[in-house]
């Protein structure tokens, strides 16, 4: 083996909830494990405002603390927490070999997957155009919000992050329309209820982006068309916020693991298990259902138990820890 590969007991890929929750329960296993953040240190929740589902924060806590908090407590037991992302995997064989910003190489006994969801775009190319051009597209209100303060916004979705979005925004701008394609919402009763009593929302259903409107450089406003009239009007708005799902950060590993019709990971039921052994998944990443920080947080902890035990199986140095891992 030449002496710039690395090797590692666990390599985890990911820093969200997920991520970070394996990595605590790893490395009070002694499996000293190591951990790529990834483009989006500390994951989809650093975009989130306030978390008030968490077991265990009466108060809530913003997304960004939160994570700030895991890393930490991942830091706490030995973990070492590392900048980049892996842009390259080879399961072929029977070491897992991966690669770190293209150039470094790892061989891992245990790869745990946590790399989590990102964002859809409608891909309208208006949509496209004023998103690279930074002038006035976003799927983040969280982060963007602020930038349209006192100003007129409309925002795409029907689900909890719609809301969620829709919600803060309302709290910064004069004005916030939601374009809802059926004639219902997706979202939770309480999420739909906090939007529907909010007076500066106003909510438009049975209606769909035709497309987004600008002057070449900013956002001026949205197209949309009335899915039951047909009839299309326009809306004055500065910032267009896109709210409408994601889609799992899978791509790496598709010539590799099973993922179903949508990219997500298919894990062995019941486990964190992949049909690769020694490679494990946790968190949104093979979640389509739940998409939870609380339930990927509790399947970070399976892959972090499971590892450990193949790690037990495979080598016999290697104890499972029982007397501090659980
Ligand atoms: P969802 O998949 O739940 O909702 C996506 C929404 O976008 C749907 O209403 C969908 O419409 C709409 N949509 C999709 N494509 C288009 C399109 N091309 N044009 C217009 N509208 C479109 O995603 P979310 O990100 O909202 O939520 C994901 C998960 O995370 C959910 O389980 C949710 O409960 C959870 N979550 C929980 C939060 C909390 O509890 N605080 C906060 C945020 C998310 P349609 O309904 O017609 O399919």
């Amino acid at each position: 083996m030449s002496e710039s590969i690395e090797r590692v007991k666990c390599l985890i890929i990911g820093s969200g909830p997920a991520g970070y929750t394996a990595a605590i329960y790893a490395a009070r296993a002694n499996m000293f494990p190591v951990l790529y953040q990834g483009e989006q240190p500390g994951g989809q929740l650093t975009t989130t405002n306030d978390v008030e589902n968490f077991p265990g924060y009466p108060e809530g806590i913003t997304g960004p603390e939160m994570m700030i908090e895991l890393q930490k407590q991942a830091e706490r037991f030995g973990t070492e927490v590392r900048d980049g992302w892996v842009t390259k995997v080879d399961f072929s064989g029977s070491v897992h070999k991966v690669w770190v910003n293209e150039t470094k190489e790892i061989h891992c006994d245990t790869v745990i997957i946590s790399t989590g969801a990102s964002a859809m775009y409608l891909g309208l190319p208006s949509e496209q155009k004023y998103l690279q051009l930074g002038g006035g597209v976003s799927a983040c209100a969280v982060c963007d919000g602020f930038f349209y303060r006192n100003q007129e916004v409309v925002i795409v979705g029907a689900g909890d992050s719609a809301c969620e979005e829709a919600h803060y925004l309302s709290k910064l701008c004069k004005k916030v329309t939601m374009l809802v394609r059926r004639d219902e919402f997706r979202a939770s009763q309480i999420m739909e209820a906090r939007v529907r009593n909010t007076s500066n929302i106003e909510i438009l259903f049975n209606t769909s982006t035709e497309e987004v409107l600008g002057d070449g450089q900013v956002v001026t406003g949205v197209r949309v068309k009335n899915n039951v009239t047909g009839k299309v009007h326009d809306i004055e708005a500065t910032g267009f916020f896109v709210a409408i799902g994601h889609k799992p950060n899978t791509d790496l590993f598709k010539d590799f693991l099973e993922l179903d019709p949508t990219g997500y990971i298919i894990n062995v039921p019941g486990t964190s298990k992949t049909n690769i052994e020694g490679v494990f998944v946790s968190g949104d990443a093979a979640d389509n259902v739940y998409r939870q920080a609380v339930t990927a947080a509790g399947t970070g902890c399976m892959a972090a138990l499971d590892a450990e035990r193949y790690l037990a199986a495979i080598d016999s140095t290697f104890e499972v820890n029982t007397a501090t891992n659980y």
